[in-house]
């Protein structure tokens, strides 16, 4: 899939839509999920052309090995290390991937049950 610019985290990367920033550097923003699914729902996104993860892992291993230390430096900072915390990337139709722009979610701040829900499960 062509990557698509006017994408909605493009546009928050450009600033040109609001979003409650958590971090941001040259490489990485990390914004508050606009509709939490835990008491903490971060999104995290590389300032690069990725539709997602499939694309990103593909783009080399520095850049990745540098993403996800971000994604650890932010989740360490949110307080996260020590009851816990997910990480999920969506890919694909499948997955139910909504924005086509490579981000990892954070989710914590309570017990995240399951892997997936139960009736989700076996079909
Ligand atoms: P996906 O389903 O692609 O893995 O996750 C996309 C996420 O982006 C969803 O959790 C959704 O709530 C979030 N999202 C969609 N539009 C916006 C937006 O305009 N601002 C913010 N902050 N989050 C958004």
């Amino acid at each position: 899939m062509a990557y698509d610019k006017e994408n909605i985290f493009a546009k928050i990367i450009r600033g040109e839509i609001p979003a409650a920033k958590i971090y941001e550097d040259d490489d990485v923003l990390a914004f508050e999920d606009i509709s939490k699914a835990a008491p903490v729902h971060v999104l995290v996104v590389p300032k690069g052309d990725f539709v997602s993860f499939d694309d990103f892992a593909k783009s080399g291993a520095d850049k990745v090995a540098n993403f996800f230390a971000k994604v650890q430096k932010i989740a360490a900072d949110l307080g996260l290390v020590e009851n816990g915390y997910r990480l999920i990337t969506n890919h694909g139709a499948d997955a139910s991937q909504s924005v086509a722009h490579f981000h990892v979610h954070i989710l914590g701040g309570r017990e995240l049950g399951g892997l997936l829900d139960d009736d989700e499960k076996i079909r």
